[in-house]
């Protein structure tokens, strides 16, 4: 009805801008563009599956009895300004010559500018045994609300034993997510007095505990301190619950009494439908610098969705949505775009004890010491008290700031050097190994 009006009003037809995914980067998206554009200018429409928003990095959390499910989800159409039409429907394919949308319900949406911002999608059911005998039993993920949830049970009966905390594939979601959950777990043992009953380990298919060399040596040292147990190079191929152990590809097996995994992901099963659109896991290719996919120019790509050398995280996503935002306004006025995101992620590590640790990184410059955003501020890759408050605070800041589009002060997409010691940077060829 608004859009009839405003044909009425102006003559114009108003550009028709639909996201798909109305998590982190299709709402903050959403309503940045809402701002940006008068109702006679654009009709804006968010097409989401269902109706739960979760405030993902919350999920950590749950499993400790430090924050429970409805903490941490929220109706999805309530986070979207009014003037934004939202579909509760999946999406089933995208047909970019007839520059159109197929919904689930049969529905269609014709667009001039497509997002595709339907993020990661977990998929258990692709490792050997993962759902078979023992899942939800002593085989959990906290990546998803029932699993964290029934995690939480898992951890308080919990007597003693071997945990096993394993990354089965990357990439995943907020890569340090499970590191911190190492983190916790010594945490929570030692405040239980059961620490010594806990052998603790991480099995991860990377070479260290990390990407980037100076995070990876630091987060080493922080299990090593400890005591939890640090696994490379495993590619888990098999989780056999009943008998507890994982096996790798290459024979090597992993015991385990409660096993905490983190999934194989993938883009979203409608983009292996769509002709064209998504590489071989379901990801949207995109240009790194402006995030135009490079199935269409007038279809982009943002947050998890997007096939990118940058971690998939929230923060990702946001300074992505900047940019986005001002590129989708460039193609409309037939504009040159915008190449400057330069790979910005900014982090906060729990690492227990009511202390976190801070990393901010881009393509070029992995995460250093100093102080972020500037010589004064919260310390980084140092454990502190003001940081642990820093990733409290920052759920706060998630509904009231940066899901309705605000710019949050000091934090911007373009990653800031003021603060850092870029003397510790190591050598190029020892980041590229
Ligand atoms: C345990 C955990 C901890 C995390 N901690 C942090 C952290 O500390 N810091 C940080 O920066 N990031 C963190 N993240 C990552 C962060 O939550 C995500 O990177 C971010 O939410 C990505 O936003 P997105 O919009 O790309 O995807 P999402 O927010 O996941 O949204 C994707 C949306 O697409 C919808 N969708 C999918 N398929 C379809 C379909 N076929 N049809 C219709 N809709 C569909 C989904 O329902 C979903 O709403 C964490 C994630 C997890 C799981």
């Amino acid at each position: 009805m608004a859009v009839r009006l405003a044909i009425v009003k102006t003559g114009v037809k108003p550009h028709r801008i639909v996201i798909l995914g109305g998590g982190t980067g299709g709402t903050l998206t959403a309503n940045r563009l809402r701002k940006a554009y008068g109702l006679d200018e654009a009709s804006i429409t968010v097409v989401d599956q269902d109706d739960r928003h979760v405030y993902q990095p919350g999920l950590l959390f749950v499993p400790f009895g430090l924050t429970h499910d409805e903490d941490i989800v929220r109706p999805r159409g309530r986070q979207l300004h009014r003037g934004i039409d939202y579909r509760t429907t999946a999406v089933d394919h995208v047909d970019i010559a007839a520059q159109t949308v197929h919904l689930v319900d049969g529905g269609e949406l014709a667009y001039d500018v497509l997002v595709v911002a339907t993020g990661a999608v977990l998929a258990p059911e692709e490792t050997e045994g993962l759902v078979g005998p023992g899942w939800m039993e002593k085989v959990f993920t906290f990546y998803t609300p029932e699993g964290a949830s029934a995690l939480e049970g898992a951890l308080a009966r919990f007597e003693g034993g071997r945990l096993v905390v394993n990354v089965v594939e990357m990439p995943i979601k907020c890569p340090v997510a499970p590191l911190e959950f190492c983190f916790l777990a010594d945490w929570f043992f030692r405040e239980r007095g059961m620490r010594d009953d806990v052998e603790l380990t991480y099995v991860t298919p990377l070479d260290a505990a990390f990407t980037r060399p100076v995070a990876a040596r630091q987060l080493g040292g922080m299990l090593e301190q400890r005591g939890i147990d640090l696994v490379t190079e495993f590619n888990t191929g098999e989780v056999d619950g009943a008998a507890g152990r994982l096996l790798s590809f290459d024979e090597r097996e992993a015991p385990f009494d409660l096993a905490v995994v983190v999934p194989v992901h993938n883009g979203a099963a409608y983009v292996a439908r769509s002709e064209g659109l998504g590489d071989a896991l379901g990801f949207v290719p995109a240009d790194q610098h402006t995030l135009q996919s490079l199935a269409a120019p007038n279809i982009f790509a943002v947050g998890d969705a997007a096939s990118l050398p940058v971690s998939k995280a929230g923060s990702v996503t946001h300074f992505e949505g900047e940019v986005l935002v001002e590129n989708i306004r460039r193609f409309l006025d037939g504009k040159a775009l915008d190449a400057s995101y330069d790979g910005h992620a900014n982090c906060f590590i729990e690492t227990g004890f009511s202390r976190a640790m801070l990393i901010d990184f881009n393509y070029d410059i992995e995460p250093l010491p100093g102080h972020f955003p500037g010589p004064v501020g919260l310390p980084l890759l140092k454990e502190s008290h003001l940081n642990h408050l820093g990733k409290l605070m920052f759920q706060w800041l998630y509904w009231h700031s940066l899901l309705p589009g605000r710019d949050l002060p000091g934090v911007h997409s373009a990653m800031p050097n003021a603060g850092k010691d870029l003397r510790s940077r190591t050598d190029p060829e020892e980041r590229a190994s």
